[in-house]
């Protein structure tokens, strides 16, 4: 796995904006199976595959509930309502991992790295303290 280096004069939110940038910006390889079972195989920026999957692979409807066709996915069992699977399809297929800079922990959602940030017990070098 990646280990994002980034800045360590960052403050917090600067630090989970960069690493959104970054995992923004990695290419990945689009495995999603057509009705015929082969892989997509598309390459495109981790930001545009929520677009992506609703143009090409269907998933129109905001409320709609989807299955994961994502080659060799194992971990989603059934439909999913359309943030969720987006949410499985970044964290999963996109890899999508969230460092803490100060510590050594890993989250899978921004929104877990924030909330640690809050708590982490090893002071951040933004504030010089
Ligand atoms: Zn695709
Ligand atoms: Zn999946
Ligand atoms: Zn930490």
């Amino acid at each position: 796995m990646d280990v994002i280096e980034y800045n360590q004069s960052f403050g917090d939110k600067e630090s989970v904006d960069f690493i959104a940038n970054v995992l923004d910006s990695k290419f990945h390889t689009c495995l999603w199976l057509d009705g015929e079972g082969s892989p997509c195989n598309q390459v495109l920026e981790a930001k545009d595959f929520n677009a992506h999957l609703r143009s090409t692979h269907g998933l129109t409807a905001p409320s709609g509930s989807y299955p994961c066709c994502w080659y060799g996915c194992s971990s989603l069992r059934g439909a999913q309502k359309r943030p969720g699977l987006e949410r499985h399809v970044q964290e999963i297929h996109l890899e999508y991992r969230w460092p803490c800079g100060r510590c050594d922990q890993v989250f899978t959602r921004k929104a877990n790295l924030k909330s640690h940030l809050a708590g982490c017990p090893y002071p951040g070098n933004g504030g010089n303290n």
